[in-house]
This record gives C-alpha cells, structure tokens and sequence, in this order.
C-alpha cells in the first residue's frame, strides 16, 4: 500500500485527474464546470419565455435564430471555450460577462417586458454573484442594464413591460427552478470542498503508508499527554519500537516486502494494543507509542503479546522471514521536565534492547 492507496481507502473519491484542484487550469475547468449545468438547464428553460415575449416585437428574423444558438448551443460552446483556453477561469469569467451582456440585448428586444426580464436578470445576477462575489456581481449588473439601454436605442424598440399570463405560466416555473438548482450545485460545491478540507486535515496528521500518525503530530499528542499527566499526577509510559535488521528486509526481499513489513508491524500494533494508546511512525521502521494511564508493567506485557503475535506471522509469499521489533520503553517520572526528556529516556532504553541482543523490552534506568 502507498500513500495514495490509504488516502483513498480514507473517503477521497478518485475524480478526472483533469480536473483536480492541484494547478490553475484545472482550477479554472472546475469553475467553468460549476456553471455549465446552471447554464445550460437556465437559458433552455428560458427559451419559451423569451419567445413568447419576442413574438409581440417587432424583431428581425436573424434575431430568431440567435435566440435558439443562445438558448440552446451557447452553454455548450461556452463550456468548449473554456475547456480549450490556455486560462479556463479569465475565459469563463468572459463566458458570465457574454451571459449578461446578452441578457441586457433580450431585456431590450423585449421592451423590458417584465417577467422574462427579471427572469434573465435573475439567473445573470445569482450567477456571477455565485462564481465571482460582489465585484463580478456588480460587473453583471452594469453590462446588462448597458447593454438593455443600448438595444432599446438601436432597435427603438418600445417599453412594455406588461406580461401576458401566457408569459407569466411559462416564465414563473424558471424563476422558481433557477434559485432551487444553483443552491443545489453550490451545496454540492461546499460538501465536495469540505471533503476535500478533512482529506487535507488527515494528510497533515497521518502517516500515508500506515494510517497512524505522523511524527510531527505524533510530537503534539506527546507534548500534550506529558502536560496532562504531570499536571494530574497520572501514570504514563512511552514506548519506542524499531523493527530489527529491518535494512536486510529490503536487501533481502526487496522495499516492497519491506513496506508490508512496516504495514504488517503497524497492524499488530494497533490490535494488540487499546485504542486509547497513541500510535505514531516516528520514521523509517520506526514507531512510538504514548500509553496514559498505564504503568510500565502492563506496558510491557503488551508489548511480549506483539512480540509472540509478530514470532508466528508470515508476510504472504516470504515464509522464512519472521519479523523482530526491539522496544524501549520508559515510564513517566517527576524529574522530568520536558517531554522530549521523557523521548530521549525512551531512545536509551530502546537503544540498550539493539544492544542486548534485540527482539527484547527494554526499560529506562
Ligand atoms: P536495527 O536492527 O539496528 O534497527 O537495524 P536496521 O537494519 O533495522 O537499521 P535501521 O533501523 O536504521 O534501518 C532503517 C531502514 O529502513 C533504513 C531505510 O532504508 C529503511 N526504510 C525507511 N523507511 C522505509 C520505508 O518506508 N519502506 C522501506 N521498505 N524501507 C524503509
Ligand atoms: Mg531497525
């Protein structure tokens, strides 16, 4: 197992390596495919609305056929657009302002008429406040009501903002649906990116290979035990492990044996002993183990358990390899200062078992 496989084993889903949140491109694709759907399911729906609203104007027929490519080719195009630029974001963001620039052109077409306008204006405003905040928000505004003042200029078309009821049946469902199916994909936003928050948070803590912790946080977990215990008087015993001739496993069978061995320890560990013990690869083959509330004594029968589990384990496919770990292991003491004084304790006597001969417990003097 590497890094990659606990990661997953932990909840990431395997998403389109293409779009992944590592560079600016990909970044810039996931804010494009944020508002592909929104847009693509919003103009269609707003196709009718707008039809019905164009044909008591009196429009060019070319502008008939720009309404089905806006309504109908655009989201798809706009989408292409941003797929193929060399920045997907500046490309999409231009993507939002085309949205309310034209948004601005069919308000004007229409005379303003009342329903469909705020239809439009409300999917243009919901949208780049979504994907850009205020700043894009306000940008939106501006193009749209520009853009609507200069198509009533240009195509004289009367104010009229009264809507039919014909207009107002089939403008109502898109003014209701629209909010719903933004709040949707934004909440989908927030779950993917909270998931995406606790994966970090496990990456920060966790030792990839093995799941327990990493050092760094194993080092905080140490310091605050050694404040708690102190403080209430409360035995502790830290032990420290190391797999023996660990360098003739990997010589020997090779660094992936080698892995499962680190693995395999980690497994013995974590079911042998109770879940309130703190387990943390302190690197290499190398692990250390915070124990609060238990005396050295019980500390060390756990630990001849792992040794006596670890004698009769074979790793798959290498039978005459049996895997050895020398423990050293310190109680907590008064004199103790500092928790890296109750470590390098620990160290001493893990560094007295290799000398006795290792695969053997050894307590701090
Ligand atoms: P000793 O009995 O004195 O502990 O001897 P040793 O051979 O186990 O020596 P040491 O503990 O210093 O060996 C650690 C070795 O572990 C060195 C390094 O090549 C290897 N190692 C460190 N991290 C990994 C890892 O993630 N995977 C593998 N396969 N090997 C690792
Ligand atoms: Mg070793």
């Amino acid at each position: 197992m590497n890094d990659n496989n606990f990661y997953k084993a932990e909840g990431h889903k395997e998403r389109n390596p293409a779009l992944s949140e590592d560079d600016p491109h990909s970044t810039g694709l996931l804010f494009a495919q944020r508002n592909r759907m929104p847009r693509a399911v919003g103009l269609a729906c707003l196709f009718l609305p707008l039809a019905g609203a164009l044909v008591s104007q009196p429009v060019a027929g070319i502008w008939w056929v720009i309404l089905v490519l806006w309504a109908f080719v655009w989201p798809h195009l706009a989408w292409q657009l941003a797929v193929r630029a060399s920045d997907p974001h500046a490309c999409e963001t231009f993507n939002l302002k085309t949205d309310a620039i034209m948004a601005g052109v069919w308000i004007g077409l229409m005379g303003a008429n009342m329903l469909p306008s705020l239809a439009l204006a409300m999917m243009v405003f919901i949208t780049t406040m979504g994907a850009g905040g205020p700043r894009l928000c306000l940008a939106g505004i501006v193009l749209t009501l520009l853009s609507c003042l200069v198509t009533l200029q240009l195509s004289e078309t009367a104010v009229n903002p009264a809507s039919s009821s014909l207009i107002l049946c089939l403008t109502v469902p898109v003014l209701l649906l629209y909010p719903l199916l933004f709040s949707w994909v934004s909440y989908r936003n927030v779950t993917r990116l909270e998931e995406h928050k606790r994966l970090l948070r496990v990456m920060s803590i966790r030792d990839g290979m093995t799941g327990v912790y990493n050092r760094r946080h194993w080092e905080i977990l140490l310091r605050e035990a050694f404040e708690n215990c102190r403080r209430q008087q409360r035995m502790a015993t830290l032990l420290l492990i190391d797999v023996d001739h660990f360098k003739t496993i990997n010589d020997t069978w090779g660094h992936d044996v080698g892995d499962e061995a680190i693995i395999a320890v980690t497994r013995h560990l974590q079911l042998t002993l109770r879940g309130s013990d703190i387990i943390g690869r302190f690197g290499g083959d190398e692990f250390a183990i915070i124990m609060c509330g238990t005396p050295p004594e019980n500390a060390i029968s756990a630990m001849s358990r792992v040794h006596d589990r670890l004698e009769t384990f074979r790793l798959p496919g290498t039978p005459q390899l049996t895997l050895r770990i020398s423990v050293g292991v310190a109680p907590l003491t008064g004199e103790m200062t500092h928790y890296r004084e109750w470590l390098k304790a620990a160290d001493l006597a893990l560094y007295k078992a290799k000398k006795a001969g290792r695969s053997r417990t050894e307590v701090a003097a």
